[in-house]
């Protein structure tokens, strides 16, 4: 049977659940804060964490909605890793030199996470073994080889790219044409880095209200049905849950993204599958898949699914629609047909933020104190950590290498109303699916004008 929901997998395995584990108490009256951050995930707690650590008088305190790793910080696919988007728009808006820097900021912040899970006694089941890109199809190797060259251009030097065979003796995965490999990439267990996470904050004095819903937020202040914390500085740090927020509802769209995990696999398959190295594994597909080996030797698997709820709904607490469930476990059985039949053990959902124009961005507006980050499309896990650092420069009036990446403080215009958002997106992503399925059937070398289109419709390239 699968146990569809329950917040995600990680949550239903994991001692100390929120079913298990009483909430921090919310906020039960008017407060006063040097800071107050709004959302307790990856974003915000990085966030108040360097902020006591930078400044260890500072009085930071932080609201959330539920309980800390609610959203997607408690339920991604666990690939801490070096992406971030938008990098080639901001290559374009500011320069490549700009852009190699925040891409370089980027692959230092993944030995940053792994460095201060360690010095705080975080155990994520963090794994270092890269990230391993597989293409299916013809069209897709060439994708896979632009991108392999795009990324040299931007100064990996230590990428490899294999080809069918080496592919599979690495991983089993059939239809295997090549793939791509990078150092820059580790597996993690999403939720007890939140969490880990969260109890470090708090060792340093940070204050974290859960159940604690902001209502409201305003120059100099969060207001909650329990009272308002005013402060000279608040942060939103809500990414795909924006747009719940009075004045939000058409900044970042809420994206839907979907995982299922099977049940612990036996010594005898692993030794057919290999993946021995444990590295993240993704694919070059237009609605890409991204998937994990647990640390307790499952495999966890996401992609889209139904990408976006009518009105930016966003969610039940990760529930997940059965025709969703069926497409990924097909999806993992055309992998690794070796697993046809069994059993998925775990179904769930979570939502991310997408800008406008797909970049991430980090921003403090110095006159009214009020600053964000976030829009990470489904990159996040490590674009939060570099984005909670700038936002404690930003708010110190601290002028360093990072505020002067070319993510800071970039304005991007608002989604358009319903239903036109709702209507672009269910054609953008059945559009992906009907690329994905012509470069199969055709073993055309070249990604279908059908995906390019898409692309450039919807702002993404
Ligand atoms: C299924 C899935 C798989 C993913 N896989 C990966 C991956 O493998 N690698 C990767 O890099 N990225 C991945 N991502 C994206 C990544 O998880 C996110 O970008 C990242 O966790 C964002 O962190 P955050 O703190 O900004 O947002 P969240 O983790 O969503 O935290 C926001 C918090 O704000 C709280 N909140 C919202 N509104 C309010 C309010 N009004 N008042 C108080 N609190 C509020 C929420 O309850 C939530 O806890 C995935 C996302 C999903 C959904």
């Amino acid at each position: 049977m699968t146990i569809n929901g329950g917040i995600s997998f990680w949550y239903a395995t994991d001692p100390g659940t929120p079913a298990t584990t009483p909430p921090r108490p919310p906020l039960t009256a008017h407060a006063a804060a040097d800071v107050v951050i709004v959302g307790g995930g990856y974003t915000g707690l990085w966030t108040a964490y360097y902020l006591k650590q930078a400044a260890p008088d500072l009085r930071v305190t932080v609201l959330e909605q539920k309980f800390c790793g609610y959203g997607a910080s408690g339920r991604n696919g666990g690939w801490l890793y070096n992406g971030i988007a938008g990098r080639d728009r901001y290559a374009a808006l500011h320069g490549r030199p700009a852009a190699a820097r925040l891409q370089q900021a980027m692959n230092e912040t993944v030995t940053e996470v792994i460095a201060v899970a360690a010095k705080e006694g975080i155990d994520a089941d963090i794994h270092r073994g890269g990230v391993l890109e597989v293409a299916r199809t013809p069209a897709q190797l060439g994708r896979l080889k632009a991108f392999h060259a795009a990324e040299l251009a931007f100064g990996e030097s230590d990428r490899e790219l294999h080809d069918a065979a080496a592919t599979r003796a690495r991983i089993d995965i059939a239809d295997a044409v090549g793939s791509g490999w990078s150092p820059h990439g580790a597996r993690i267990h999403p939720l007890k880095l939140v969490r880990g996470l969260a109890a470090a904050c708090e060792r340093l004095g940070v204050v974290i209200h859960e159940s604690t819903p902001v209502t409201e937020i305003a120059a100099g202040k969060a207001v909650t049905p329990y009272g308002t914390v005013r402060a000279p500085y608040v942060l939103r740090c809500t990414e795909g849950f924006t747009a719940a927020l009075k004045g939000q509802k058409r900044s970042w769209l809420p994206m839907n993204s979907s995982m299922i995990a099977t049940a612990p696999l036996s010594p005898e398959t692993w030794a057919r599958l290999g993946w021995s190295g444990r590295e993240v594994l993704g694919d070059m597909a237009h609605a890409y898949m991204y998937a994990q080996r647990t640390a307790d030797d499952r495999i966890a698997i996401g992609g889209r699914g139904v990408p976006y709820r009518f009105g930016s709904r966003t969610d039940n607490d990760g529930r997940t629609q059965p025709a969703t469930v069926g497409s990924l476990r097909d999806l993992l059985f055309s992998f690794f047909p070796v697993l046809t039949g069994t059993e998925i053990t775990h179904a769930w959902s979570g939502v991310l933020g997408v800008p406008r124009d797909w970049c991430a961005t980090v921003t403090l507006d110095r006159t009214t104190g009020l600053g964000w980050a976030g829009g990470y499309v489904g990159s996040g896990v490590a674009t939060a950590n570099l984005a909670g650092r700038t936002l404690r420069d930003l708010v110190l009036g601290e002028s360093t290498e990072l505020t002067a990446l070319p993510w800071v403080n970039h304005r991007v215009r608002r989604w358009e109303p319903e239903p036109f958002r709702w209507l672009g997106v269910q054609a953008l992503y059945a559009a992906y699916r009907e690329a994905d399925r012509r470069e199969a059937a055709t073993h055309s070398p070249t990604t279908t004008p059908l995906a390019r289109l898409a692309d450039r419709i919807s702002g993404r390239h």
